[in-house]
């Protein structure tokens, strides 16, 4: 049986096809990977895994380079507008299912190995990775393939020699140099915020070496360094991080622009004090966690806008039960940082946490008040967390009752 590739995937081919078909490849590819599909790897010894994992990349990385090839082929001779797509990009996405940044990416490189023959080669031919073969093409610059074609030879060492981090900077300084007139690079910054089906959201942001250099030098400055005992990954840490740039992003933000610089929540009552679960909205977000929200509201910069029975505001405003100034000053004054045991962040890093909610009666000053970092603010708010205080010393347990190491 042969193969054709049409716009829709893969068909059998008629008998009338002559023997030679160029699909052919791609069936002796897919009888490969059967074979590699058939085989179950928790019967490997580990040096048979680690090479099999190694070399079964390597072939992968060897793929991406033929289809790069293959895609721009398809993008030059408009074969994805025959099938009506308005793109080669959306024709990819739709017909193979790619992601279409992936599909542009894959043409774009495609495009570059015309320019730097040697590279799309030993991309294919498994000299150098996709990683290193990406980095290079990336040096591209408009209007100077010229340049760049020159510089081929000593950016294919460096990639050949998988030095990647070397090769970046070659690259980095290719695409400086090439720039020095004041051009725009031709990609500029973007930053993607969607919403995935799991109610999560992912930031996705292709940024520039200036910009990038401004948001990882921040990300940096607010990220808690490593502890003894803090298990959290650094991309936990980071995302906390970001999370505390933009609270006092916006705590600073110039007065006058209204509720654009705040962010508001709206939660019916019963839903807040836990009787009933109920509307808690975020307002770009949509439905949040009540513990989140009780949590959000127990001292942060956020707006509430809390409904009745009927549906309708029965109380606006601040919902920090912000502690004023001078009560915020008298907290740090006595607790000097997070009084969770064992933890040691400064106050700047620390909400005032109500050991009794406001929206069950609690008060808001020092008998009801205790600083806790972000982090472990959150864990006070999970479900089965207790806080006691008794004006001197700070009780808390554990789901299980116990207290924490
Ligand atoms: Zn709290
Ligand atoms: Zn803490």
């Amino acid at each position: 049986m042969q193969v054709l590739v049409d716009g829709s995937g893969l068909h059998p081919a008629g008998p009338d096809r002559d023997a030679a078909s160029p699909a052919d490849p791609v069936l002796l590819l897919r009888a490969a990977v059967d074979a590699l599909a058939r085989l179950d790897p928790v019967g490997l010894g580990d040096a048979a895994v680690a090479d099999l994992t190694i070399a079964t990349r390597h072939e992968i990385d060897r793929l991406e380079g033929c289809f790069a090839r293959l895609a721009r082929t398809a993008h030059r001779r408009g074969v994805g507008s025959q099938s009506g797509a308005p793109s080669t990009a959306a024709w990819l996405a739709r017909a193979a299912g790619m992601r279409t940044g992936d599909a542009r990416a894959a043409v774009e490189a495609g495009e570059a190995c015309e320019l730097l023959e040697r590279t799309g080669g030993a991309w294919r031919n498994g000299e150098i990775t996709s990683a290193a073969a990406r980095t290079l093409t990336g040096a591209r610059v408009e209007g100077h393939d010229p340049a760049l074609a020159a510089c081929e030879p000593d950016l294919l060492r460096l990639a050949r020699g998988g030095d990647l981090p070397g090769l970046r900077r070659a690259a980095a300084r290719f695409r400086n140099l090439a720039r020095a007139d004041g051009t725009a690079p031709r990609v500029p910054d973007g930053l993607h915020l969607s919403r995935t089906y799991g109610g999560r959201t992912v930031l996705s942001g292709d940024l520039g070496d200036l910009a990038a250099e401004t948001v990882v030098t921040a990300v940096h400055a607010y990220t808690d360094p490593p502890a003894d005992g803090d298990r959290r990954p650094g991309s936990q840490r980071r995302a906390e991080a970001l999370v505390r740039i933009c609270e006092t992003a916006l705590e600073h933000a110039p007065s006058g622009r209204g509720n654009r610089s705040q962010v508001t929540v709206v939660v019916d009552w019963a839903t807040l004090t836990g009787d009933a679960s109920g509307r808690a909205d975020g307002q770009f977000t949509g439905p949040l966690h009540p513990h989140d929200v009780r949590r959000l509201l127990c001292d942060s910069t956020i707006s509430r806008v809390v409904t009745g029975p009927d549906g309708l505001p029965v109380d606006t405003g601040r919902a920090r039960r912000n502690p004023p100034p001078r009560l915020r000053r008298a907290l740090v004054a006595r607790d000097q940082g997070c009084r969770f045991p064992g933890c040691d962040r400064p106050p700047g890093w620390c909400d005032a946490h109500h050991v009794h909610h406001w929206a069950d009666g609690g008060s808001t000053d020092l008998r009801n008040l205790i600083l806790l970092c972000a982090h472990h603010h959150r864990v006070v708010h999970q479900p089965g967390w207790t806080t006691r205080f008794d004006g001197d010393r700070i009780h808390i347990r554990g789901p299980d009752g116990t207290r924490p190491p």
